[in-house]
């Protein structure tokens, strides 16, 4: 198969999480699609271990993001917690801190617990000058008022797996975040109304948030990150510019949020 795009980055998965006799494949398959590169985030302190690891061992490909994601009860850090993702944070192959932010869906940790780990979170950011990927399921506007808070615009953000609606869109480009954008784009018409008119192409970056997903019973139809070319063309179609313009603008945002060069290989 022949590289038909130029460069895609998948800016949000969890690698780590798979089997790691599968990584090959997906690796393979992402390549063939004209990927040239992945972020695998973190979800716990030893799952932003593994990510790093595995950064380090696919050099080129991979980055990494550390962090403690709110849903996990592990989100009420300890002081050991915070000066590890301090450490981990400071590793050449680490590009972000993700995945951290809010969610409230019933059943997840308190909310108090949850702040309080965001705002830790945030100002290993702030210190290490790297940028936030942030979760928000059902917590409306409180992170942006968090990061604000926290992070005084020291450092680029993006809005994880955003899917609107319009107020919560203009307020992150107001604040001049960036939206990610997944699978969720193929499907969901007001998301589609949104990317065709209020958010501009230097603002996206895309993702496809691959983790293994077990409930599908077919293989094949589990979430990888060469389908981040299927949300690349959907963005394309709805902007009316060629796949090539999207690969090109996405990936020079990823490179500017990064602060890094993006080249075939990825950050350098
Ligand atoms: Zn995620």
């Amino acid at each position: 198969m022949t590289n038909e795009l130029p460069a895609l980055f998948d800016s949000h998965t969890h690698l780590d999480q798979y089997d790691p006799v599968e990584l090959p494949g997906i690796f393979l398959r992402a390549r063939e699609a004209g990927v040239a590169g992945v972020v695998t985030a973190g979800v716990t302190v030893i799952s932003s271990d593994r990510c790093v690891a595995l950064a380090r061992g696919n050099s080129g490909f991979v980055w990494a993001g550390v962090g403690v994601h709110p849903m996990e009860p592990g989100i009420d850090l300890t002081d050991a917690d915070v000066e590890r993702l301090r450490e981990l944070a400071t590793e050449p192959e680490v590009v972000c801190i993700s995945e951290v932010g809010l969610d409230h869906q019933s059943g997840m940790p308190d909310r108090t617990v949850q702040d309080r780990g965001f705002r830790l979170q945030l100002q290993i950011a702030v210190d290490t000058n790297l940028p936030v990927i942030f979760h928000n399921r059902d917590a409306g506007m409180e992170p942006l008022r968090i990061l604000d808070e926290e992070l005084q615009g020291r450092t680029k953000i993006v809005a994880h797996y955003f899917q609107g609606p319009v107020d919560y869109a203009e307020a992150c480009l107001d604040r001049g975040i960036y939206l990610s954008l997944a699978k969720p784009l193929l499907r969901l018409p007001e998301l589609q109304d949104l990317v065709r008119g209020l958010v501009p192409l230097d603002r996206i970056v895309l993702e496809t948030d691959a983790f293994p997903q077990p409930f599908k019973r077919n293989r094949s139809n589990w979430t990888e990150p060469w389908q981040v070319t299927q949300v690349a063309e959907k963005v394309a179609e709805l902007k009316s510019v060629s796949v090539e313009q999207v690969a090109a603008i996405t990936s020079a945002n990823l490179a500017r949020i990064l602060g890094r060069s993006i080249g075939a290989t990825g950050p350098a």
